[in-house]
């Protein structure tokens, strides 16, 4: 393993770090993906690709990887509050089960001539003269460059002087996929029930299973004793149809969700998608902004290690990633007051003309990266 030294080791094969390796590959580049999993392997996720994400695959070639894979083109955001439903058209979008998404996105970047190797947990390591470790259980590897790619409970948290900050009370997500269910929740179609206590959104998935994932406050889990309560409990007060024996599915949960790392790069390493932070995941933008970090961070890798390499990832990423997440911050803020979600609730279902900017805003693709952002 020494004896070779990468150009970039990917730690990560989720969207974020496939298609880094991908595009890095495609320069030219000798990449490495190394993740824990085993693939396709399950992902607590709503499974919705928005216009950005669609966008950003399209620029890079990939086009047509999610209408080949099956996607499920959207046309309709469902939204239920206190029995009161109301739709939104949506101009673009896509579902497709991140079994199907992932392992499409880690056989692209193989074909660019990537190297991967799953089943393999990674861990930043040390700094030598002109390459940086990554270590796994089976030994050491060394790079040129690191991209941590690996979500949200990111290894980056624990590196030396960072800082990884947790939102007070922030949600926590959770998941399962459903095989029976009532025929109300059909294909093109995103149905989001929305609570005080969390939300929870359901979509068709390609394989006609029911993805469902959602945002709870963890202490409204402990009071009523479990995700699938808490789910189902939201869909009934909301006014959607509950779905039999829901408790019983195979819940997955995650730690909570919204985070932001005080420092996303450093020596010879940058971290992209997840990892440098997330926000709840009520308009379905985790994809977009972990796939358009994947092609703004590729300048950056390559040619000659200077430390204002760090710097300038870290103002890429304020500029073309964090300014996209303060909407999200602030719909997440607004679902949590009664009020105001009974507001949205009108302007959606009285006003749905001063909400289509928004829609738009929120699918409206990056322009292209510069090492100047
Ligand atoms: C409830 C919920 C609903 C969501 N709904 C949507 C939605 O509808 N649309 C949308 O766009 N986004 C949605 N998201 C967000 C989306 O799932 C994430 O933003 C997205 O998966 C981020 O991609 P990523 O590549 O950064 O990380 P991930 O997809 O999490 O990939 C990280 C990878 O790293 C691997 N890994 C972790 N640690 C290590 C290690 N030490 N060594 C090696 N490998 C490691 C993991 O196995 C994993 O494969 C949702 C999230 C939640 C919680």
């Amino acid at each position: 393993m020494l004896s070779t030294l990468w150009d970039a080791i990917v730690i990560g094969a989720g969207p974020a770090g496939s298609l880094a390796a991908r595009e890095l590959a495609g320069q030219g580049l000798q990449v490495l993906l190394l993740d824990r999993a085993e693939f396709p392997r399950r992902k607590v996720c709503g499974c919705c690709l928005n216009g950005l994400a669609l966008g950003t695959l399209n620029s890079v070639g990939l086009g047509q990887l999610v209408h080949d894979a099956g996607g499920v083109p959207l046309q309709q955001f469902r939204l239920a509050v206190q029995g009161r439903q109301s739709a939104l058209p949506l101009p673009l979008g896509a579902a497709l089960s991140r079994e199907k998404f992932d392992l499409r996105l880690i056989e692209a970047a193989q074909q660019k001539g990537v190297a991967f190797v799953p089943k393999t947990k990674a861990q930043l390591g040390q700094l030598g003269e002109g390459f940086r470790e990554v270590q796994t259980e089976a030994g050491i590897y060394r790079t040129k460059t690191v991209i941590v790619a690996d979500g949200l409970n990111s290894q980056i948290a624990n590196q030396e002087d960072n800082r990884t900050i947790i939102q007070a009370k922030s949600r926590i997500g959770a998941g399962t996929l459903i095989k029976n269910y009532p025929r109300f929740y059909e294909k093109g179609t995103i149905y989001m029930a929305t609570g005080r206590q969390g939300y929870v959104g359901l979509v068709c998935l390609e394989d006609g299973r029911l993805d469902v994932a959602a945002a709870f406050d963890p202490v409204y889990i402990k009071q009523v004793g479990g995700l699938g309560v808490a789910a189902q409990q939201i869909l009934a007060r909301a006014g959607f149809p509950t779905i039999n024996h829901l408790e019983d599915q195979n819940w997955k949960g995650t730690p909570p969700l919204t985070r932001s790392a005080s420092k996303i790069a450093g020596e010879r390493w940058f971290a992209i998608g997840d990892a440098t932070g997330y926000v709840e995941p009520f308009t379905g933008e985790g994809m977009a902004w972990a796939l358009a970090s994947a092609v703004a961070v590729v300048p950056l890798v390559g040619g000659e290690w200077h430390s204002e390499k760090i710097e300038q990832w870290q103002r890429i990423h304020r500029q073309r990633i964090r300014s996209r997440q303060g909407i999200c911050r602030l719909i997440s803020w607004m679902l949590k007051s009664q009020g105001l979600s009974r507001l949205g609730m009108s302007l959606v279902t009285y006003a749905p003309k001063l909400i289509h900017p928004l829609v738009s805003r929120l699918n409206r693709p990056n322009p292209l990266p510069t090492l100047q952002g």
